[in-house]
């Protein structure tokens, strides 16, 4: 078993390889290894530094969904755990959209405390890349329709960590105030 350093060092580097070049949505193109980092210092300061694999697996979350990672490769590199993790947070990408979202509201409450804590972590990031200044039409329907989905998202992952909630709730509110 690598050291809690390591194994965060290992999954930022690696995490930060394979989404080499991709931008996320929403504000400005940031890159997406800043979605990544946002994901992975929220849990980290959720669990005040308690929980290495959980860190490491926030750099990872998306690593099996959106890029060529596997769950053996985890394993391998980082732990079991860590990629046990992934796995639970990756979407079945051969679904259609509409299914898959559908899918993540029915399947939250059915997830590890662990996986919840990712989910509702990688929500509050992603609402708040969505909230900018001065918004077009297409911007705010896309935050309106993405918070209100994230909300029953998360309504089945809550419970587990009152800060982590507090975060999202806060992000809904500022989320609303745009709407
Ligand atoms: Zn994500």
């Amino acid at each position: 078993m690598l050291s809690p350093i390591r194994l965060i060092s290992e999954a930022a580097e690696l995490a930060a390889r394979r989404h080499n070049g991709v931008a996320r949505k929403g504000r400005g193109n940031e890159p997406y290894i800043n979605h990544l980092a946002e994901v992975a210092n929220l849990l980290a300061t959720a669990t005040d530094g308690a929980d290495a694999e959980l860190v490491a697996a926030g750099w990872l979350h998306d690593s099996i969904e959106d890029t060529d990672t596997t769950r053996e490769e985890l394993a391998q590199r980082l732990s079991e755990r860590v990629a046990s993790l992934v796995v639970e947070c990756t979407d079945d990408m051969d679904l259609p959209k509409a299914e898959r979202r559908r899918k993540q509201i029915e399947d939250a409450p059915h997830k590890s405390p662990s996986a919840k804590l990712i989910k509702i972590a990688d929500k509050v990031s992603n609402i708040g890349a969505r909230i900018q200044s001065d918004p077009t039409t297409e911007e705010r329907d896309e935050l309106a329709d993405y918070a209100g989905w994230a909300e029953q998202v998360v309504a089945g992952c809550r419970g587990g960590n009152p800060w982590l909630d507090t975060k999202f709730d806060d992000a809904v509110k500022a989320a609303r105030a745009l709407l």
